[in-house]
């Protein structure tokens, strides 16, 4: 089949609500044409959530960098003895989140690196004190790494870790950790940690629980497009299966500093940017929304007829926003 008659295929089977395959994805991203394959992704978008943009404002919290793992795509670990390693004081934990509340934050994001010599009880502590002290903020915590940590730590099965988590606080988990989920790319990017299968399980867990979650995808370093698509359709199955997702966020890999740095700093381009997320919204139609990665970002539009959050993802949970054609109205 020759190319245009492939992109007319596949773009038949968007029309017609149909979902789309492995090879339709793959071929999508060794495609060219940009223009189609987000007018596509657009269609997908408003045949989901029509004219609206969801999005929250929320901040970061890292309560520690140290870590036991050494994926090598990571420029944030530090070993325990680096100048480096920091560990936050409870202190310092609260004083960050009464920042964000004071400066109109809804959510903490609350992921750090798996410190040596850290109990558990010291990452239960974390949620606790910041639920007690901001009952308010959405805290939106730890990466399934962090949990299949936790469960290495106490022996304990992560859908109990998860469930007293829940009950100090927890609101939701972040989509982290998720990276590549191919063994191929995995195996050599970060062999020890989680691995995909428990990556899978432990956001199936927390959607049983009645926690929603996000999911990532961290591209653009040894991945090829199949490895990409298989992750996708990975996660559309649990979607499928539970509908607990609620943003998926496709990371560009940076390798400044990281054990990668010999691959070219690829920049910013519509190829590499807008392919992973426009492919995304079309493989993955399931899921409801995606996430522009970026706190209280708010979608633009673009020339063509879709716009940014077609090509990104739109994150958040509320309020519900009108997104004025123009990009410049945005009423609640
Ligand atoms: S587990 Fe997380 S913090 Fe630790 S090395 Fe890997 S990516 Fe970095």
């Amino acid at each position: 089949m020759t190319v245009n008659l492939q992109l007319a295929a596949i773009r038949k089977k968007v029309q017609a609500g149909e979902r789309l395959s492995f090879e339709d994805g793959v071929f999508l991203y060794d495609c060219d044409d940009l223009f189609t394959l987000a007018e596509l992704a657009n269609l997908v978008r408003e045949r989901k959530n029509g004219n609206f943009a969801y999005y929250n404002v929320n901040a970061h919290i890292n309560p520690t960098n140290v870590c036991v793992y050494r994926c090598i795509f990571c420029a944030f670990r530090s070993d325990l003895k680096s100048p480096k390693g920091y560990v936050m004081s409870d202190e310092q934990i609260l004083e960050r989140a009464a920042e964000a509340e004071r400066n109109g934050a809804t959510e903490l994001h609350i992921v750090g690196g798996l410190h040596h010599q850290l109990p558990y009880e010291w990452y239960l502590n974390v949620v606790k004190i910041i639920h007690q002290a901001q009952p308010r903020l959405h805290l939106k915590a730890y990466t399934a790494v962090e949990w299949d940590w936790f469960s290495r730590l106490t022996g304990r099965p992560t859908r109990d870790i998860l469930a007293e988590f829940k009950e100090a606080g927890l609101g939701s988990l972040p989509g982290g950790g998720a990276e590549i989920f191919h063994p191929e790319v995995r195996d050599k990017i970060c062999e020890h940690k989680a691995d995909a299968g428990a990556w899978i399980r432990i956001h199936r867990e927390a959607h049983q629980l009645g926690l929603r979650s996000n999911a990532t995808m961290l591209y653009g370093h040894i991945e090829e497009p199949r490895h990409r698509i298989d992750h996708l359709i990975r996660l559309r199955e649990l979607q499928d299966e539970t509908g607990g997702f609620q943003t998926f966020i496709p990371l560009a890999f940076h390798p400044d500093n990281t054990g990668l740095s010999h691959i070219q700093k690829p920049g910013s381009s519509r190829k590499r940017d807008e392919f992973p997320s426009s492919v995304t919204r079309s493989i993955t139609r399931s899921c409801a929304k995606t996430d522009a990665g970026k706190p209280g970002s708010r979608s633009s539009p673009s020339r063509s007829g879709y716009s940014q959050s077609d090509l990104c993802l739109v994150r958040f949970k509320t309020p519900p926003v009108r997104l004025d054609r123009r990009g410049v109205n945005y009423q609640t």
